[in-house]
């Protein structure tokens, strides 16, 4: 069995045993090698010339990049996949694909910070237009097509913030004008929703793929009508991850499903036990009913990750906030997730956000949950929001 027999009577865990290698060509090996390097050597003329070997020079994919992108190919659906050093790289990649000059492109509001400023500032020097939009608009997104509309970028759900967007209303929408649609899909990663039927698909690899923060890595799907468009556009320039991250990648999908699984355990569990916390104003948890969007996520994913938001009551300060977040003992303070470890991060969309008001004034801390004991983590989130409030109490006695 390998990567191209015919999976389909598979399971997916079975699926993400077999994809990705072939041990009768790595001398029965299980796992692919690692090749690293520039020049392949051709046995003749006509093959260096007309590109006749499966592998051509190093810029343009070796063995183990190419197990990579077709296990993708496999796990997404996808025509075809291209990697990246970076999941910005991968988004940057996919725009610079599907725009050009005087093009009118639409983004969600919500969207992780980064696509915004590549957008505002890279895209705009070329000549592209960015206009933001609600990520809850769904079809009515039809309103804002303009004849220069070329691209509607989704991320679902909206990092930091958790709404749900209507993925295929929109797509439908976009369908019906010729645009393209590229959604950011880090959060669900292909096992939980899968994406290729509509245009481009991200992963940020970094993520939930890489599973352990040890690797940087993006993930840029097609379906068949944009494959030879990012394919061209990623080939003229060359902008490879490292051999050595993409085989990290490949060991990380033999277990993304229990990690995925576990996750989505302990942070459902979590969600609800934050839902009785008195401090805690809000839970933003794309599978509970009060979550912006949550009937679409009910209708279209398959399941839930460990990453979800809380908006804590307005009125502690900033200096509570610290003294809460700067003294935990197992959630570490920092950027990036889908690792073992748990992480905050402070989330501000009022100051990002720029078509939509964000309705809540308290702080929003976005959790990343890792492989840590849940008792563990409720104490440590316990004695954070104990901290939260003896700051509170201490500037109530200052005034006094
Ligand atoms: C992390 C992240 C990215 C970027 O990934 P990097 O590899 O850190 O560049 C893109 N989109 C989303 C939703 C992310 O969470």
């Amino acid at each position: 069995m390998n990567d191209s027999s015919d999976l389909s009577t598979f399971g997916m865990t079975t699926q993400l045993t077999v994809i990705g290698h072939r041990s009768d060509e790595q001398y029965g090996f299980v796992n692919p090698p690692l090749y690293k390097g520039s020049t392949v050597i051709h046995r003749t003329l006509d093959d260096l010339e007309h590109r006749r070997g499966k592998f051509f020079y190093g810029t343009a994919g070796s063995p183990t990049i190419s197990n990579l992108e077709n296990a993708w190919n496999h796990l997404t659906g996808a025509a075809g996949t291209v990697l990246s050093p970076s999941g910005l790289g991968s988004i940057a990649l996919a725009f610079m694909s599907f725009t050009k000059a005087g093009d009118h492109i639409l983004i969600s509001d919500s969207v992780y910070a980064p696509t915004r400023v590549f957008c505002d500032s890279f895209l705009a020097k070329f000549g592209v237009q960015t206009e933001y939009y609600d990520p809850l608009i769904g079809r009515k997104i039809e309103k804002l097509i303009k004849k220069s509309t070329s691209v509607i970028f989704l991320e679902s759900p909206s990092s930091g913030t958790m709404e749900i967007q209507d993925v295929p209303g929109m797509t439908s929408v976009a369908r019906k004008y010729g645009l393209k649609t590229i959604l950011d899909n880090t959060w669900a990663t292909p096992l939980f929703f899968k994406a290729h039927t509509f245009g481009v698909s991200i992963e940020a690899g970094t993520k939930y793929l890489g599973g352990h923060s040890d690797i940087l890595l993006g993930l840029t799907s097609a379906n068949k009508e944009c494959w030879p468009t990012l394919r061209a556009t990623y080939d003229s320039m060359a902008m490879l991850p490292g051999a050595e991250d993409c085989l990290l990648a490949l060991r990380g999908m033999r277990t993304l499903h229990l990690r995925l699984k576990s996750a989505e355990k302990k942070a459902l569990e979590l969600a609800e036990w934050l839902l009785k916390q008195f401090e805690v104003e809000k839970v933003l948890h794309p599978a509970f009913q009060d979550c912006p969007g949550h009937e679409f996520w009910l209708r279209d994913y398959k399941g839930s990750s460990g990453v979800f938001s809380i908006v804590l009551k307005d009125e502690f300060t900033k200096n509570d906030l610290r003294d809460m977040v700067e003294n935990m003992k197992v959630f570490r303070l920092g950027y990036s997730w889908g690792g073992y470890e748990s992480l905050i991060t402070l989330v501000n969309p009022s100051k990002i956000r720029t078509v939509t008001t964000w309705p809540y004034e308290g702080f929003v801390l976005r959790l990343q949950i890792g492989m840590e004991d849940l008792s563990d983590l409720e104490k440590d989130l316990n004695f954070g929001f104990e901290r939260l409030r003896s700051g509170r109490a201490r500037s109530a006695l200052s005034k006094l």
